[in-house]
């Protein structure tokens, strides 16, 4: 599957105009099984490889708990339509309120990962969450929703992460994406949410365009390059990467709002993912966030404040 080579700068092979679509909707039958694949490949020879190989479980309980629970309900086509109108998502997160649907999610959820084999913060947080009653769950839930996790319960809030992430996947599946809007920049035009990194992709008509990949539900959305993907200023983005390093991750700073965030070149790679190449690209956090910039993206994986 990969392909060794530095990253291609060049946009648009010779003959083929890109016209990348708005968005690319997530398919829920594949994007956990595809970061389970992502992770278990990225763990070999990792440093964290326990860790990676315990997210790559706990994304393949996520594709199964699919299997027997009930799908979420959308909101109606009027609300959907209103939403529109406003330039607002479909799905805001910050809308969201707890169902019978996503209860018995998260209750799957849990189900299946009581059985995989964690590291021992992992399994300390488990047995935590697994006892939590009805509103630490629900302040869990409210955490992940507003990217403020409390840095000493980082660990407890994979879970709930984990189970959200498959909620709104679900639901954003099943939206139309000829109707989604932009709805500000750094917010996902599905449910608003901020992206966790964004790729330079390789698709068909598309190749060399940059596509921010959601923290929550996992749409893609076309965006231009050489913009910080948080504040938007298109002044003072440059980019940093590890001597040596893979060739493709790169972290693209921004010295308007002291940020950052990866950016994966899946042209170079068909392989990255956003979620699991950002995780395990932490040496390139470290050299980042010394030389001064902050991480602003979320990703409820990663274990560091
Ligand atoms: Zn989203
Ligand atoms: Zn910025």
């Amino acid at each position: 599957m990969s392909k060794a080579g530095p990253p291609r700068h060049d946009p648009v092979p010779i003959g083929e105009v890109a016209e990348p679509p708005f968005v690319r909707l997530p398919d829920p039958k594949r994007i956990f099984a595809e970061r389970a694949g992502r992770f278990a490949a990225l763990a070999s020879n990792h440093q964290l490889a326990s860790y990676l190989l315990f997210l790559a479980a706990l994304c393949e309980a996520q594709h199964q708990a699919q299997d027997g629970t009930p799908e979420p309900e959308l909101p109606s086509a009027d609300a959907i339509a209103r939403a529109r109108e406003f330039g607002m998502p479909p799905l805001d997160r910050n809308r969201f309120t707890a169902s019978a649907e996503f209860d018995a999610t998260f209750g799957r959820l849990l189900g299946l990962a009581q059985t995989i084999e964690k590291p021992a913060a992992a399994a300390a947080a488990f047995a935590r969450v697994a006892n939590a009653d009805a509103a630490m769950r629900d302040a869990m839930i409210r955490n992940v929703l507003a990217d403020s996790i409390p840095v000493d319960q980082l660990a407890d809030h994979v879970y709930a992460a984990a189970a959200m992430q498959l909620h709104f996947a679900r639901l954003t599946a099943r939206l139309d994406d000829k109707q989604l809007v932009p709805v500000g920049d750094g917010a996902c035009p599905a449910c608003a949410a901020p992206p966790v990194s964004s790729m330079v992709i390789g698709w068909p008509r598309a190749h060399g365009t940059r596509f921010c990949a959601c923290s929550l539900c996992g749409t893609l959305w076309n965006y231009v390059r050489i913009k910080c993907t948080i504040c938007a200023s298109t002044a003072g983005v440059s980019y940093r990467e590890i001597d040596g390093g893979p060739a493709t991750v790169k972290a693209e700073t921004c010295d308007v709002c002291h940020g950052y965030a990866k950016m994966l070149y899946q042209a170079t790679d068909m392989a990255v993912e956003p979620m699991a190449d950002d995780m395990a690209s932490l040496g390139l956090d470290m050299l980042v966030g010394e030389a001064g910039w902050s991480r602003l993206a979320p990703n409820p994986f990663v274990l560091t404040g």
